[in-house]
């Protein structure tokens, strides 16, 4: 699904989170999240759709390491080689193929160990394709999760720390903590955001604030 001319969503199938494709004209794409790899065929399939090649995807952003955001990185890194940006507080998890922190060992088994190119911190600027994306750390779903916010477009990619209509990530995972969950949802209902793009379900395409004041609502009575 085409959010803007930069930013596409291609939706999880099955196990897979939503995946979102950054487009740069001149430096080609980033992808934010890659799937459980059960369906790699489907992200190359759309990636030639909207007049891409697989092979201009120069990185990839992990909105934190559970394996149905990741499980897609190795072959994706062995195939394409885009740099892998990962927040500085789980990259580990993803150097050493951590079975915990990822969930594969709840799921899948095993998980490859990959080279984790650039350990994202809180407070950096990732830009791409005409937005400046913020590096907001939002530990509570895991404790290096991270959301990408542009200020000047309002968009919001929120991982599994937010979705629609005032749900929130689950903090019963490894590193999950409901208080540092809540402090996040507050943060995050502090923004001024337009378009939600979250790493399961629905995206929001206007007056998405309201959603993610409801989640830090919600979150308040429930957890
Ligand atoms: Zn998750």
């Amino acid at each position: 699904m085409k959010v803007s001319n930069s930013i596409h969503l291609v939706e999880g199938q099955g196990f897979d989170s939503n995946m979102y494709v950054l487009l740069d004209d001149e430096r080609g794409m980033t992808l934010v999240d890659t799937g459980h790899d059960g369906h790699r065929r489907y992200l190359v399939d759309y990636i030639k759709e909207i007049g891409q090649e697989p092979e201009n995807i120069k990185n990839v952003i992990l909105t934190h390491v559970h394996i149905d955001h990741s499980g897609g990185l190795s072959w994706l890194v062995k195939k394409y080689k885009p740099l892998v940006n990962v927040c500085e507080i789980e990259a580990y998890a993803i150097e050493e193929g951590d079975l915990e922190l990822t969930l594969a060992g709840m799921f899948k088994g095993f998980m490859d160990e990959t080279h984790v190119d650039r350990q994202l911190k809180h407070g950096e600027t990732f830009s791409w394709g005409g937005h400046d994306f913020e590096v907001i750390v939002t530990p509570g779903h895991t404790k290096g999760g991270i959301c990408l916010y542009d200020r000047k477009s309002k968009v919001l990619i929120s991982g599994d720390t937010v979705f629609a209509d005032g749900s929130f990530g689950r903090v019963d995972f490894p590193t999950g903590d409901a208080a540092e969950l809540q402090k996040s949802l507050d943060f995050l209902a502090t923004l001024d955001v337009e378009i939600l793009l979250p790493g399961h379900m629905n995206a929001v395409m206007g007056d998405a604030s309201r959603h993610i004041k409801t989640s830090a609502k919600f979150a308040r009575m429930m957890i």
